[in-house]
């Protein structure tokens, strides 16, 4: 990549709105471009002088339904064209296609969209959650402080706990937006690995039991509980991830 073709995609990068290829190629350049590397820090600056809470936008309720029910309604099948996973020139074709067919039965049961492509936005949630500082927006190993923060911030109440005593111990959560919905997300460590939990509102009421993905090099858990869906994304093993699940299936 050169400056040219870097510098128009700053902004984005800092906002966390390219994609992972091109994220990458940007962070690739960025290490190596002295010019690029100071304007990305004042796009930086402006962001968190933005995001300062006398001048953060609070929207009017009802604003996220109107504005996500008239860009469904107008723009799906772009949408749905732009996000096919085969922009990913570094996942390889195979191991896109399998995990395709692997999961097209759970597709059909989720109803609006494939898995694949959800699966595309978590590991590319994951990765941004690593590599562009924003792993937390509230930083704490504190059940009783995680869980009311997502009061008002996603409209179901995720289950926070705390799981230290058992090897995984909680660094604190986030709101994603995933496949067109907010995410609330519990962020893990596991010795030196991050595991981020996407969790938002199941489709159908009756849990559903451990699948595992492996989509790029990256690991995914999911199942269903309590009319939710969860996510576990990391590069952990199969085995440690699927521990978190079980800890979050029996947490006493
Ligand atoms: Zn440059």
């Amino acid at each position: 990549m050169t400056c040219a073709q870097a510098q128009p995609l700053l902004s984005a990068y800092v906002d966390r709105e390219l994609d992972i290829t091109k994220s990458l190629e940007a962070e690739d350049h960025i290490r190596e471009c002295k010019a690029c590397a100071a304007t990305l820090q004042q796009h930086e600056a402006l962001r968190s002088a933005l995001g300062a809470a006398s001048l953060a936008f609070v929207p009017p309720a009802g604003l996220e339904r109107r504005v996500r029910k008239a860009v469904r309604h107008e723009a799906k099948p772009r949408v749905l064209l732009a996000r096919a996973p085969w922009r990913w020139a570094a996942v390889p074709m195979a191991a896109t296609l399998a995990a395709a067919l692997t999961w097209s039965i759970a597709m059909h049961r989720e109803g609006t969209r494939g898995n694949d492509v959800v699966m595309n936005e978590l590991v590319s949630g994951h990765i941004r959650s690593l590599m562009a500082d924003h792993l937390v927006d509230v930083a704490t190993s504190d059940q009783h402080t995680v869980k009311p923060w997502f009061n008002g911030k996603v409209d179901f109440a995720p289950p926070v706990t705390d799981f230290t005593a058992s090897g995984f111990p909680l660094v604190g959560g986030r709101v994603d937006y995933i496949a067109g919905r907010p995410a609330a997300v519990l962020v893990y460590r596991r010795r030196q690995h991050v595991v981020n939990v996407f969790i938002w509102p199941s489709a159908q009421q009756e849990a559903e039991a451990l699948r595992n993905v492996t989509f790029d090099t990256y690991h995914l858990v999911r199942w269903s509980a309590s009319g939710l869906t969860f996510w576990a994304v990391s590069d952990v093993s199969d085995a440690d991830l699927e521990s978190l699940a079980h800890l979050f299936q029996n947490p006493t």
